[in-house]
C-alpha cells in the first residue's frame, strides 16, 4: 500500500512501467505463458513461485488493475472477476459450504437478494436476514456456530441506507466472524470500510468504478486483517487437498491467505474472470473516479434539494439531504459525498412515476444506474420484479420509488429535465 492519497492512487497505483516500457498499462491478450523449463511450471502449480499459469486465473494486466484497486481501498490483494455477482458469490463462497450460514442486512441490490434467498439456498447455504432497526442482542441471537460472515452494503441500492460498518464490525467481531461490504456505490473514494473494521469489500465495478457503462465486472478485496486462525475456518488454515498440502494462512500468511485461496481455488474452479480487454477498461475509468464522484456528489446533492422544493414530489430520499434519517449516518461515513443515486416519489403514484419516466429528454431510462449520464429507472415494475411485496419493503423499495442516478452533466440542465418531466407527470 502506499502512502499517496487517493487522487494520486487512482491515476498512479497498479502499472508501474519500468525504464523504457509503455507508459500506459498494455493489454497482454494471452490466455497462456512461456517457460524455460517444466521445473520451473510445476514450482507455479505448487504455488512456490508466483508467476501466471493461465489466464483463468491470473494476467498481467487485470493482475496491475487488481493492484490498483488494493490499493485504493487499503487493503492486501484483490481479485477481479466477470460481474459483481460473480465477486459476491466468490466472496461467500470462499468460507461458506452447505449446511452453513450468514447474516445480511435485508435492504441490498435486488440481484443480490435472489443470490441469497434463491440460489445460495438451493446450494445449502442459509441467509439470515436482518433489519438496522434490530438490537446487537436481537441479532447475535440468530448467530450460531455455523455462521460464517457479516453482510451489507455500504450504500444500499436502491433504499440509499447507510451501513453503520463500525457497530457492525464489532458485533461480527465479538462473534469472530468477519464483516463483508459491497462497496459499489460508496467507491473508495467515498468510503474506505477497512478503515472502519470491514473485513473483505466486494464492488459491481460495472458502476462507478468503470463509470463509463462499457465493461461488466466485479472485485472482491481483501483487507487481510481477520484472523482466520481462531479456529472456525479450516479451510483457511488446514491442508488444501487441490494443492498437495498448501496451508493458506501458514504458506502466505494472514494478510494473502483469503484472497489467494479465492483465486487458486474458486477462481480456478468457477472460471468467471474479468478479461484482460475488460479489465484495461476499467483501468481508464478509476484513472477519472477521483474527479468523477465529487462531480457526481456535487450534482446529486444539488438535484437533492431541488426534488425537496418541488410541489410534484411526495418525498425525496438522499442520505446528505438534512432532516434525512441516514444523515448521522451519512456525514460520519460519507463525508464527502452520498454518490449520485437518489431515489424520490412523484406525486400520483405509479402512473405518475410511469409518465414522469417517459416525459424525460436528457435522463435516460435505463436499467443501469452510476455511470457518467444521468438515468432513471423504477426499481418496483423491473429490476426488482421478482420479489415479493414484502421483499420489496423489506429493502426500502415503495411502489411509486423512482431510482434517479444523477450523472456528471452540467446540473443545471439535468434539474430542467426533471422540471418539465414533473409538471407533464401532473397533466
Ligand atoms: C450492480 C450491483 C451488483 C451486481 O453487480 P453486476 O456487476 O451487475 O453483476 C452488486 N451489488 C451492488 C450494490 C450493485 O449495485
Amino acid at each position: 500500500m502506499s502512502d499517496y492519497k487517493i487522487e494520486t492512487k487512482c491515476i498512479q497505483s497498479g502499472y508501474k512501467p519500468g525504464n523504457g516500457e509503455p507508459r500506459v498499462l498494455p493489454i497482454y491478450q494471452s490466455t497462456t505463458y512461456k517457460y524455460d523449463s517444466s521445473t520451473h511450471l510445476g514450482d507455479l502449480f505448487d504455488l512456490k513461485a508466483p508467476g501466471h499459469m493461465y489466464t483463468r486465473i491470473s494476467n498481467p494486466t487485470v493482475e496491475q488493475v487488481e493492484n490498483k484497486i488494493a490499493d485504493l481501498e487499503g487493503g492486501t490483494g484483490a481479485v477481479l472477476c466477470s460481474s459483481g455477482q460473480a465477486a459476491n458469490l466468490l466472496a461467500i463462497l470462499n468460507i461458506t459450504s452447505a449446511g452453513q450460514n450468514i447474516i445480511s442486512m435485508s435492504s441490498i441490490y435486488g440481484g443480490t437478494i435472489n443470490l441469497f434467498a434463491v440460489t445460495l439456498k438451493k446450494i445449502g447455504v442459509e441467509v439470515r436476514f436482518v433489519t438496522p432497526e434490530m438490537t446487537d442482542e436481537e441479532i447475535s441471537a440468530m448467530i450460531d456456530e455455523n455462521t460464517r460472515l457479516f453482510f451489507g452494503e455500504t450504500i444500499a441500492n436502491p433504499a440509499l441506507v447507510v451501513f453503520d460498518i463500525e457497530r457492525y464490525a464489532k458485533l461480527a467481531h465479538s462473534h469472530n466472524i468477519p464483516l463483508v461490504i459491497d462497496n459499489t456505490f460508496a467507491t473508495p473514494v467515498l468510503c474506505r470500510p477497512f478503515e472502519h473494521g470491514a473485513d473483505i469489500v466486494v464492488h459491481s465495478t460495472t458502476k462507478y468504478m468503470d463509470g463509463h457503462a462499457q465493461v461488466v465486472g466485479g472485485v472482491v478485496v481483501d483487507g487481510g486483517k481477520f484472523d482466520w486462525t481462531n479456529g472456525k475456518y479450516p479451510e483457511l488454515t488446514e491442508v488444501d487437498e487441490s494443492y498437495h498440502g498448501v496451508r493458506y494462512t501458514k504458506d502466505f500468511g494472514l494478510e494473502h491467505a483469503y484472497y489467494t485461496k479465492l483465486r487458486v481455488q474458486l477462481m480456478r474452479d468457477f472460471g468467471v474472470p474479468l478479461t484482460p480487454m475488460s479489465s484495461y477498461l476499467l483501468n481508464l475509468g478509476l484513472e477519472t473516479l477521483h474527479l468523477r464522484m465529487e462531480r457526481h456528489c456535487e450534482n446529486a446533492l444539488k438535484v437533492a434539494k431541488y426534488l425537496e422544493s418541488n410541489e410534484n414530489v411526495s418525498w425525496v430520499n438522499y442520505p446528505l439531504l438534512e432532516g434525512n434519517d441516514q444523515y448521522e449516518l451519512a456525514k460520519k461515513y460519507l463525508p464527502k459525498g452520498a454518490c449520485g443515486v437518489i431515489s424520490f416519489g412523484v406525486k400520483g403514484g405509479r402512473e405518475a412515476a410511469v409518465k414522469f419516466m417517459d416525459s424525460l429528454k436528457l435522463a435516460a431510462i435505463v436499467v443501469h444506474v452510476a455511470d457518467a449520464r444521468t438515468s432513471v429507472l423504477h426499481p418496483a415494475s423491473t429490476t426488482h420484479r421478482q420479489l415479493t411485496d414484502e421483499q420489496l419493503i423489506d429493502a426500502g423499495i415503495t411502489p411509486d420509488l423512482v431510482r434517479f442516478s444523477v450523472g456528471i452533466e452540467n446540473a443545471e440542465d439535468i434539474i430542467a429535465d426533471i422540471e418539465q418531466a414533473l409538471e407533464a407527470s401532473q397533466k
